[in-house]
């Protein structure tokens, strides 16, 4: 196997992506934003190989400034987890939300374990609340991880079409749909507490049997969140070329949205105890305008 670079080597291709690891200066970014509903979010690499076409990230300013396409580079930050163990004291009683601005489980976990390691750092904070945000059933290769956090940790599992065409065309170079279900009921056989986030919402071919599927395997929620985006966001075209364009509708979000509170009629919190003193519960999870709870 071709080794892997390190921050004083140069840029290494590695199975077609460039890969440019760093020695990071932060990994916390804090969200004052309550609606959110984690303290703070945390990426172990910049850039994702999933490349996803409507992916927010790709606007960012690193990410414009670069030569290569979005989905093309990644950049592990290879003191992650040395860094968050240095900022440990800054999370008594938050919750974490990995990752926002990556995949922590795209391919190349497989060789850096970088979330790995910051999840068994996470797992050193007892009063620290996590989710885990993924489209790879690669979260699986870290069960066991996983179940030691017992309720304090979530997985949320993006599943935004239950059509594989559809993902396909959206979501290239991520994992299948079936695969997805599959690390879903698994999580969810293993006592992990599992949501499916149908975010973005993408074109869904039958939106109860969709729900049902999430229903039965074994998601103890689901979240239906519309796709926001410009007209001038080249992602418009896709969406318009395959008569897709009923997902910035939100009379469309909300007709699925329906069909996930029929199939998780009991409306349940994320986490039943407080992570801050009380008298306050901790607010649900959301991310405003992109994630709407349904169960
Ligand atoms: S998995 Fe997430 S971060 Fe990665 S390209 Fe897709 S939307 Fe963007």
């Amino acid at each position: 196997m071709t080794p892997l670079p390190l921050p004083s080597d140069p840029p290494l291709l590695f199975q077609g992506l460039l890969v440019e690891p760093e020695e990071a200066r932060s990994i916390l970014r804090p969200q004052k934003d309550e609606r959110y509903g984690f303290g703070f979010a945390l990426s172990p690499y910049r850039g994702c190989s999933h490349g996803c076409r409507y992916c927010y990230v790709r606007e960012y300013p690193n990410a414009l400034h670069r030569a290569e396409e979005w989905g093309n580079w990644v950049t592990p930050k290879l003191n992650a987890p040395e860094l968050l163990w240095s900022q440990r004291h800054r999370l008594h009683g938050e919750r974490v939300f990995m990752a926002s601005a990556t995949d922590p489980y795209q391919p190349l976990e497989r060789q850096y374990r970088l979330s790995r390691r910051c999840l068994e750092v996470l797992l050193l904070c007892p009063t620290t609340e996590v989710i885990v945000h993924t489209r790879s059933p690669l979260v699986l290769q870290d069960l066991d991880l996983l179940r030691a956090f017992g309720d304090r940790l979530t997985v949320g599992l993006s599943i935004p079409t239950d059509d594989d065409t559809v993902r396909q065309t959206v979501e290239p170079h991520a994992p299948a749909i079936p695969s997805r279900w599959a690390a879903v009921e698994r999580l969810a056989a293993a006592g992990i507490g599992v949501t499916v986030a149908v975010t973005p919402l993408m074109a869904v071919h039958d939106a109860q049997a969709f729900a049902r599927r999430a229903r039965a395997s074994g998601a103890s929620g689901a979240w239906v969140g519309g796709l926001r985006l410009l007209k001038q966001d080249p992602f418009y075209k896709v969406l318009a070329d395959h008569g897709w364009l009923k997902v910035l509708d939100p009379t469309y979000a909300e007709g699925i949205r329906q069909a996930f509170r029929e199939a998780f009629p009991t409306r349940r919190r994320v986490r039943e105890r407080p992570v801050k003193p009380p008298p306050l519960p901790p607010p649900p999870i959301r991310q405003p305008g992109l994630f709407d709870r349904v169960g």
